[in-house]
């Protein structure tokens, strides 16, 4: 037999670099197995160490929704490297992205420009508590917002997946001020709301959780989140990390403002799509909360490569592709066929099957219903979902390797590619059933 040289690698990483990986969920912990090692990528598809291709359903966890090496995307980070790698000091292109940005989130109207979407979500918890002068917030079980201390509690994807409630290394004293509710659950936020509400700096969420699968905050939900909110002085910090430029070329809170006249979150955090696969982040709001950052107010936020070049010429030119016309209805009804077509091989199998997608993003579970919170996410059956996964991998479908993350298709999936997938389902459907 050929040696497998993602196994290889996996050993040779394994000696340097803890559990051979730079982020836990890539290690494949939760459903065994060697990691494919990355060698290429282009459009939908990437090939791994041994030469195999992959239909890619991951993208970057979500940044490159116009799939691999598209063409006016490489030009311009290409352009941009010639012209220098980084310089510490203004760009044009920083105001380039920051306008269409803002251009396309109404309620961005001033944003500062960061390196990833911890990075970017901790900087707007500051600023929550510098502008309101409270220490508290709120979070919601399941939803991940980067790993920055006072925000790792209870924050699904690869800490479910490893089973840490919290990380160690996080003092308790750090989390004090972290109140950690059930997601979609109105009668818990309102008694927060009535016993601290005048303590609270804001509630942060993810209105699309994406780090429990796929699990929406529901319409009357996000509207009491609003109104306690503005009731109470507390800002509601929407983090679209992962939603943003992806569900809708506005974000979820436009999915929400067509639900709930005039809604906006205070603050949006973002990341993923906005860099385009570059590490590139942001976070924004009114000029009046913005306004309180360093240099011109007491809240201090830096960073050495915040707004770097070549990452802007990449999240630029991923935005321009992205606002043309047409994009995103063609996304998501692409991504639309993908979810029907597993849940009818799912039900054809006999296999209890639930499945959800907004713009390109997606999620399913082996549950009958979809879960509403995060303790329904963990009726799911982890045993059979790794049997789903190395079904699929072994077709050449790559999907995330743990069932608390979401998916993603990109304008580079083919219908050709979603039927490939969904017979492949099919088959290790009926496998399972
Ligand atoms: C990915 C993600 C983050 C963290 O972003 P990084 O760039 O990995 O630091 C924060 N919040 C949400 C909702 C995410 O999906």
């Amino acid at each position: 037999m050929a040696t497998d040289k993602n196994a290889e690698l996996f050993e040779r990483a394994r000696a340097l670099i803890p559990g051979g990986v730079n982020s836990p969920v890539r290690a494949f912990r939760a459903v065994g197995g060697t990691p494919r090692f990355v060698q290429r990528a282009r459009g939908a598809y990437f090939w791994d160490a041994n030469g195999d291709r992959y239909i890619d359903y991951i993208g970057s966890w979500g940044p490159m929704i116009l799939g691999h090496g598209h063409p006016r995307v490489v030009e311009a980070v290409q352009r941009a490297v010639e012209e220098g790698f980084s310089f510490g000091a203004p760009t044009e292109r920083e105001i380039e992205l920051a306008e269409e940005v803002a251009k396309h989130l109404p309620a961005v109207e001033m944003l500062r420009l960061v390196s990833s979407g911890t990075e970017a979500a901790m900087s707007a918890i500051r600023l929550a508590r510098g502008a309101t002068g409270r220490n508290r917030i709120i979070k919601f079980e399941g939803c991940y917002h980067g790993h920055a201390d006072a925000l790792l509690v209870k924050a699904g994807s690869g800490l479910a997946t490893f089973g840490h409630p919290t990380s160690a290394g996080v003092p308790a004293e750090v989390v004090q001020h972290t109140l950690v509710l059930e997601y979609n659950n109105i009668a818990q936020l309102e008694e927060a709301f009535a016993a601290h509400g005048e303590d609270i700096a804001c509630v942060a969420i993810e209105p699309i959780a994406g780090n429990m699968n796929f699990v929406r905050a529901s319409v009357p939900f996000m509207q009491r989140c609003r109104e306690l909110c503005s009731r109470h002085g507390a800002l509601l910090v929407f983090d679209e990390v992962m939603t943003g430029f992806r569900v809708a070329l506005g974000g979820a809170q436009s999915v929400y403002a067509r639900a709930i006249p005039g809604f906006a979150p205070d603050l949006t955090v973002l990341g993923k799509v906005i860099g385009g696969g570059m590490p590139l982040a942001a976070f924004g709001g009114p000029r009046r909360l913005m306004e309180r950052l360093a240099p011109l107010g007491p809240v201090y936020q830096a960073g050495t490569l915040s707004g770097n070049p070549v990452a802007t010429a990449c999240g630029l030119a991923t935005l321009q592709e992205i606002a043309r016309p047409g994009f995103y209805e063609a996304l998501a009804q692409k991504t639309r066929a993908l979810v029907d077509g597993l849940k009818g091989a799912a039900a054809e199998a006999g296999v209890p099957f639930s499945a959800d997608s907004e713009g390109g993003m997606f999620g399913f579970f082996l549950l009958p219903q979809l879960p509403r919170n995060y303790g329904e996410v963990m009726k799911s059956d982890s045993e059979r979902f790794g049997r789903l996964f190395h079904g699929l991998l072994d077709r050449g479908v790559y999907i995330a390797p743990a069932l608390y993350e979401a998916g993603f298709v990109s304008a580079a999936h083919g219908d050709d590619d979603i039927a490939r997938t969904v017979e492949a389902a099919s088959e290790v459907f009926r496998s399972l059933a």
